[in-house]
């Protein structure tokens, strides 16, 4: 679904992430992992891309993306975008906030949307929720709420950074529950987190990142027992 090859991001004179090269089939759930600053969001954020890269290339289900020659907003409402702090709308009830791109950009009836949005909030457990706007919500909430927004488009694959990271603790496993329950119905998930259980559990493959490398890749049964790099063992002393 997405190949990525010999992919280069430089910001000025710095050169962020460095001849990264993954292929990410349909159904399959990535995670990615590296401290802070390895350049993690930057790779999601030219997967569906937010910042252009400056090297190599993106193939999206066959089709090389020349961002010149490509409409980027068609391969966008492909790809579910998920944040650490949520960017829901503030002044949009959580329906509005669910109904907004299906109406604005894909051009559906308000009453489509809505009906599509009802299903979206009861699969992520928030019917009782749909006219409470996010400040009147729980982080968790806001979350799912998030979640049931990208779902909203029809995504092909769904992009996660840190959705947990800004969390109390407490609520951290309702959103996982929701994540896995989408790893259950088969999404295509490229996952940025910490949460090492929810990689051990779902995760057909662990990607680190140092310094704008793939330094180690492999299956978490793998992976988390017998990392290769000594800086993949310090990376997971440290988050374990
Ligand atoms: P991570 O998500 O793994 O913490 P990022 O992808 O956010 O890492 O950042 C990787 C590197 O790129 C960092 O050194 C960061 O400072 C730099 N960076 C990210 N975005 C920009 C930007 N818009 N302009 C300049 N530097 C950036
Ligand atoms: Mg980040």
């Amino acid at each position: 679904m997405i190949k990525v090859r010999n992919l280069v991001k430089s910001f000025g004179d710095v050169q962020v992430l460095n001849n990264i090269s993954l292929e990410i089939k349909k159904s399959e759930v990535v995670v990615l992992i590296g401290a802070s600053g390895s350049g993690k969001s930057t790779l999601l954020r030219c997967l569906n891309f937010l910042e252009m890269n400056s090297g190599g290339e993106i193939e999206i289900n066959g089709q090389v993306i020349d961002s010149k020659k490509t409409d980027l907003n068609k391969v966008r409402e492909h790809m579910g975008m998920v944040f650490q702090h949520f960017n829901l709308f503030p002044h949009m009830t959580v329906l509005e906030n669910v109904i907004e791109a299906p109406v604005h950009v894909k051009k559906k009836s308000k009453q489509e949307a809505t009906q599509k949005a009802m299903k979206l909030l009861k699969k992520v457990g928030l019917t009782d929720k749909a006219d409470h706007y996010p400040d009147q919500l729980s982080g968790g909430q806001k979350q799912r709420v998030a979640i049931a927004r990208a779902l909203a488009m029809d995504p092909d694959v769904m992009l996660f950074d840190e959705p947990t990271s800004a969390l109390d603790p407490e609520l951290v496993g309702e959103v996982l529950q929701t994540m896995k329950d989408l790893v259950k119905e088969g999404m295509t998930m490229i996952v940025v987190t910490h949460e090492m259980g929810f990689a051990r559990e779902v995760a057909d493959r662990v990607i680190m990142l140092a310094d704008g490398h793939m330094i180690e890749e492999g299956h978490p049964t793998i992976f988390f027992t017998q990392p290769q790099h000594e800086r993949t063992r310090r990376f997971l002393q440290q988050v374990l």
